[in-house]
């Protein structure tokens, strides 16, 4: 790609992230090296310790000055090779064969203690090549929601990509209205999406196919290598971890909102949270996304879109899958097979866990859509219908049934739940605590926290949030408040792409 490229930099002696470059040493086709556009006054607002533990690095290296140089995107750690990565991707259904880093820097990868790979990016690092009419920044609001919901699936043991630090800019972005700017730093198994393989099988450039191939199977399925079909193998792993990701978000009531092939990860982990939301009321129609007018990315519409998307990635490999194009559309139909029953089995094991039932017996599915159409009934809260049914199962049905318009509604399904439970181990209620969450990111939480920060530059209500959500499953004394659905007033009716 045509760019003039790249700035000098400062390159400082520390942070140290040991940084290894695999990416930036694929062909000069996968990306666009240049560092990222330095920021006027950088500051750090959050830095995740606990994070930075799990990569092993040094908090305090990343919270010097030299650090928050570095996470602002103003100076280059050792061993840094920063890029912008190429893709393309479905938008709303809409193909768009050039997107990329628009305004993310890869700064390199860093290899754990343990010897995984992370990614670690920087997100509103200023214009690249790939930026269209944007103007390679982002808002405080939309850096911090990231932070909070991807360290909110984390903590409910959901694969995600996660955040290191914020640091806001010191310069404006304008939106409707100027907006204090921050950049955030991700970490990532890796950044290889399904609108990746769009990028190159678009272009017809099956050489640097087989290229990225080769390497997302060295990143995700080492296995996949040894196969006799190496890219059919891949093709199965990705589809089984998005399987499971969908069926562990519908679990949990959450909404990506934004599920675009270049919004899906062939890690598996969630990843670009845009108009994100978890649901309070249960609405299988919920939308969240207010550009989101058909209802594509509708909570309960999540598995036929990701089936949707995974089918675009088998396209874009069918020149990997057979010599002849017959025999790889075949493959391809036969493997995105797999997604339904995958999905399925993950989904409702976790709905039997979720109503205390560890061993599946005929009948359960239908008690536990039976609730679950009741919930929708009565617009009872998605979280705390489930989390209360462990004081049902202590013999204290108040809290569960007074979250049903019409409570009787679920009297009804108890007493054919409770005959049920009869039948299953004791101590149901330690097992349904364990399966649902006290603690998610309510929309109301996440606007408050969000807008203090934004218009006070005040961290706190951030911090508390974080806080209680760290551990979602746990009882925790005092703070009731985060565990309560929006009142009327308090609802947010939508999210806004805000970037
Ligand atoms: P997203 O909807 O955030 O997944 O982004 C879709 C595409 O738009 C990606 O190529 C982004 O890099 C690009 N993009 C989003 N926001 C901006 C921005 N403020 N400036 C430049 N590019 C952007
Ligand atoms: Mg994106």
């Amino acid at each position: 790609m045509d760019t003039a490229l790249p700035a000098e930099m400062p390159v400082l002696a520390a942070p140290r992230f040991g940084f290894d470059n695999s990416y930036a040493r694929l062909p000069e086709a996968f990306h666009v090296r240049m560092p990222p556009v330095p920021v006027k006054a950088p500051k750090l607002v959050r830095l995740n310790t606990a994070l930075a533990a799990r990569l092993g690095l040094d908090p305090a290296e990343l919270g010097s000055d030299a650090g928050i140089a570095v996470l602002s995107g103003s100076a280059l750690a050792p061993g840094s090779e920063p890029i912008t990565q190429a893709y393309a991707g479905h938008q709303f259904g809409h193909f768009n064969p050039k997107l990329g880093d628009g305004r993310a820097h890869l700064l390199g990868e860093v290899l754990a203690p343990d010897g995984a790979r992370f990614d670690i990016q920087l997100k509103g690092s200023g214009r690249t090549p790939w930026s269209r009419g944007g103007d390679g920044r982002a808002a405080i609001g939309p850096m911090l929601r990231e932070y909070i919901i991807s360290e909110a699936l984390h903590a409910l043991g959901i694969p995600t990509t996660r955040s290191l630090a914020v640091v806001t800019t010191g310069e404006w972005v304008m939106r409707e209205e100027p907006l204090p700017g921050a950049v955030l730093t991700r970490v990532a198994s890796s950044h290889v999406r399904v609108g990746t393989f769009q990028y190159f099988a678009a272009r017809g450039d099956n050489a640097s196919l087989r290229h990225l191939l080769d390497y997302a199977i060295a990143r995700h399925d080492p296995a996949a290598a040894q196969a006799a079909n190496p890219a059919l193998a891949f093709l199965q792993g990705v589809i089984a971890r998005q399987a499971e990701l969908i069926a562990q978000w519908l679990l949990v009531g959450f909404v990506h909102g934004v599920m675009n092939t270049d919004n899906m990860a062939v890690s598996g982990e969630s990843i670009d949270f845009g108009p994100c939301a978890f649901m309070e009321a249960y609405d299988p129609a919920m939308v969240l996304s207010s550009i989101d007018h058909q209802g594509r990315y509708a909570y309960g519409n999540q598995p036929r879109i990701a089936h949707w998307n995974l089918t675009r990635l088998a396209e874009a490999l069918l020149p990997l899958l057979a010599e002849q194009e017959d025999a790889a559309i075949e493959l391809a139909k036969e493997t995105l097979g797999a997604f339904a029953p995958r999905f399925g089995a993950v989904y409702e094991a976790g709905l039997l866990r979720k109503i205390g039932i560890a061993a599946a017996r005929d009948g359960d599915s239908a008690l536990v859509q039976d609730l679950l159409e009741r919930m929708a009934a009565n617009a009872a809260d998605f979280t705390l219908t489930f989390r209360h049914l462990a004081e049902a199962a202590e013999g204290d049905d108040a809290p569960a049934r007074a979250l049903f318009a019409d409570p009787a509604a679920f009297d009804a399904w108890a007493t054919g739940w409770r005959a049920r439970l009869a039948q299953e181990a004791p101590d149901a209620a330690a097992r349904i605590r364990a399966a649902n969450p006290l603690f998610i990111p309510r929309n109301h939480l996440v606007e408050e926290a969000l807008s203090a920060a934004t218009q006070r530059e005040d961290y706190a209500p951030f911090e508390a949030l974080l806080n209680v959500l760290g551990q979602p499953f746990a009882d925790q004394p005092g703070q009731d408040r985060y565990t309560l659905p929006a009142q009327a007033e308090e609802r947010v009716t939508a999210t806004f792409c805000g970037t």
